[in-house]
């Protein structure tokens, strides 16, 4: 279990916290009691995968210090995600747009998993 615990309610109108919900339809192909993995509905890579908490967390700005199991926890499912995905191998990026800078556009934490093709560097 997450540390997040009651301290982040969900949100009625997110539309990450929806689909945790199953109020909106996603490819979801990785989910447990803390965080879901689905397909981005508008893909950058062959595969593009978003790996969030089920608890609302706004972006990684928001987190809070006792949320070490709940960062992890994401990473790690990366990792799995990555291995039985098939493209840990090749290699991945993970990526967590922040704020307007950053080109956040959903306001509940995620991180991009994306693989299946070279991706230059430095991002635009
Ligand atoms: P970011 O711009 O880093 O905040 O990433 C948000 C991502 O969420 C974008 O890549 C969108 O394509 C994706 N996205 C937005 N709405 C949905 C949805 N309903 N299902 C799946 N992916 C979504
Ligand atoms: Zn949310």
């Amino acid at each position: 279990m997450s540390d997040s615990g009651s301290s982040r309610p969900a949100s009625a109108e997110c539309v990450f916290c929806r689909i945790s919900r199953g109020e909106i339809p996603a490819t979801v192909v990785h989910e447990d009691e803390d965080l879901l993995v689905f397909e981005d509905l508008n893909p950058q890579a062959p595969t593009h995968l978003l790996i969030i908490p089920r608890a609302h967390v706004a972006s990684v700005d928001d987190l809070h210090d006792g949320e070490r199991d709940l960062v992890g926890g994401l990473i790690l499912a990366a990792r799995d995600v990555a291995r039985s995905q098939g493209v840990a191998e090749d290699g991945y990026r993970l990526v967590a747009n922040t704020g307007r800078d950053g080109g956040q556009t959903v306001d509940h934490l995620h991180v991009h998993l994306l693989a299946g093709r070279p991706l230059s560097w430095p991002p635009g």
